[in-house]
């Protein structure tokens, strides 16, 4: 019986260009973003010119983690210990993570069959809560229609904040998520878009939160080294208010960073294939239920999720089993403890009360995913397609 055997968590090798970046640096010692004599070090400047121009937006600020950016993010729009932030419920836990980190609770959103914030959810807990700020998790890259969330948000005062951390490079209708938020937060994570290890890039049009961010970061009053800054006056403002949190992004991470992101939109077009040869393949399987994806929504699919229906937890659990004997190594978000990177609020025990969430339950308990690298080719794509569907027949012969 055929197994499969490449291992589809391998980031891949940086570019060569980044190899040497970093490398130049080693020989300098020049691993710190800030020289004190001349801005000596460019790497990370040049991270945020780059960026900020890619985003069309006014402002970039790099940090240690997209976690970190959250964090900073939400200070930087008044989150104050002790309020509430609404985030949808479908999430990764340095999301939920950021507002405890401000001292602040999550006030959960339901997600729809489609892994998307439900807005009528939204729209009601909106009405009834005192949360005045959004933290909107585009969670594996599934962006709803945000066209509609910002009329929300309009209509109740509520500022939203984007985690980017799987949308780096995606689109709502054309306009790059990031955008359509007062802040935007992106992860250079190993396992997102662009991998620097550790890593995140927050972008803002807003002097204000651009400035705090900057000071928040750890910029040691050294902000006149930042390329996409605000004025003087702004930082005049905020400089002997906001306390220096370390969170700067490094040298290195910058400069392995660059020649990626150069390549970002063409590598978006490369997993987006993948995604395509996946999918076609897996929407014949039974009780296997891909998300519907609307038209304006232009995804970068670095991974690719799926419901099963119709089948009990048990006959789920024994599925992802018999696929991960062939080598196909699903994730689950069904299970009742948290696994390596999936959880689910149920494992949020720092939680004020536990929230009430049937909906977002139902469909978390079948939810599957997997990565897609993009070495994947399309014999692997039909391999697993091969495995998933034979073990799928097996699973059925037993019902
Ligand atoms: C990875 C991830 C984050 C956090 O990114 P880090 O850089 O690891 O802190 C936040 N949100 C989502 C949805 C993620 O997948």
């Amino acid at each position: 019986m055929r197994t499969f055997s490449k291992d589809l968590s391998n980031p891949g090798r940086i570019p060569v260009l980044g190899m040497l970046r970093a490398w130049r640096l080693m020989r300098q010692g020049r691993l710190h973003r800030y020289g004190e004599a001349s801005s000596n070090a460019l790497e990370v400047r040049a991270l945020e010119e780059e960026y900020a121009a890619y985003m069309g937006s006014k402002y970039c600020v790099a940090l240690n983690s997209c976690g970190c950016a959250l964090f900073i993010a939400l200070k930087t729009v008044g989150v104050k210990p002790g309020d509430k932030v609404f985030v949808n419920a479908f999430t990764l836990a340095p999301v939920p993570g950021a507002v405890a980190h401000c001292g602040a609770q999550p006030v959960l959103i339901e997600i729809n069959e489609d892994y998307l914030i439900d807005l009528a959810d939204f729209r009601k807990k909106a009405a009834e809560s005192e949360a005045k700020v959004l933290l909107l998790s585009h969670m594996r890259g599934h962006i709803a229609n945000l066209d509609e969330l910002v009329e929300i948000c309009e209509a109740f005062g509520i500022t939203m904040v984007e985690d980017c951390a799987h949308t780096m490079g995606a689109r709502w209708n054309g306009k790059l998520t990031g955008t359509f938020g007062k802040v935007g937060c992106f992860s250079t994570q190993t396992f997102k878009h662009i991998n620097s290890g550790e890593g995140g890039l927050l972008v803002t049009d807003d002097p204000d939160i651009a400035a705090q961010a900057t000071l928040y970061s750890g910029s040691y009053m050294l902000y006149g080294q930042h390329g996409t800054r605000p004025d003087d006056e702004v930082f005049a403002k905020w400089k002997a208010v906001t306390p220096n949190f370390s969170m700067r992004m490094s040298n290195v991470a910058a400069a392995v960073l660059r020649p990626q992101l150069n390549r970002l939109d063409f590598r978006a077009r490369w997993w987006n294939r993948r995604y395509k040869w996946l999918a076609e393949h897996l929407d014949s399987i039974p009780h296997l239920r891909l998300p519907k994806r609307d038209e304006r929504e232009g995804y970068v699919a670095s991974s690719i999720q799926f419901n099963l229906v119709d089948l009990t937890p048990e006959q789920m659990k024994r599925y992802q089993k018999m696929c991960g004997d062939r080598g196909v190594f699903l994730k689950w978000f069904g299970n009742e403890d948290a696994v390596g990177f999936t959880s689910s609020h149920h494992n949020w025990e720092y939680l004020d009360k536990p929230a009430e969430l049937p909906k977002t339950d139902e469909i978390m308990q079948g939810l599957f995913d997997m990565r897609i690298p993009l070495s994947l080719n399309r014999i692997d794509a039909n391999v697993i397609a091969k495995i998933m569907r034979e073990e799928m027949d097996k699973l059925i012969a037993t019902l």
